[in-house]
């Protein structure tokens, strides 16, 4: 079984914040930043091509709920929602989750996106591939 699995079943510990019959949200262990917590579909879903209704609606509407507990409690007004979906991505935990990742004036994430000039002969290209 996985951690996440283990920690739905509260096989082991975790400092939950928030949750309800399809999630539950706990302070992730590492904290990346002051309030850094994880959305964890009560289902083992391996990622967001897995992902699937109910739990993709409870997914976001429980993001939105912890935001704003972060908001209330800890007076947080900037956040990133990231989910890293395959090992390339960065997921390490293949149980889906959500980053509720807030945002501070001097914290250390960089997630450094390269700007490039837009090329519209590839993005036809690439539209027509996606859309057809
Ligand atoms: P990812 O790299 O997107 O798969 O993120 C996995 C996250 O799970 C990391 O940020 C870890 O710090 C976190 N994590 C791993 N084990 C635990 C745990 N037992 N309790 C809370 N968070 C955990
Ligand atoms: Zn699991």
């Amino acid at each position: 079984m996985c951690v996440f699995c283990k920690i739905i079943n509260n096989e082991i510990p975790s400092y939950t914040i928030y949750e309800d019959e399809y999630v539950k949200c706990f302070l992730d262990i590492s904290q990346a930043t002051k309030g850094h917590t994880l959305i964890v579909p009560k289902k083992h879903l391996q990622d967001v091509f897995a992902l699937e209704e109910p739990f993709t609606s409870a997914v976001l509407n429980a993001a939105v709920k912890v935001s704003n507990l972060l908001k209330e409690k800890l007076g947080v007004t900037n956040i990133n929602l990231l989910n890293n979906s395959g090992s390339l991505a960065g997921q390490t935990v293949m149980h889906f989750h959500l980053h509720v990742l807030p945002r501070y004036g001097n914290d250390e994430i960089d997630f450094h996106q390269v700007e490039h000039e837009p090329d519209f002969a590839k993005l036809d290209e690439l539209y027509k591939k996606i859309s057809s």
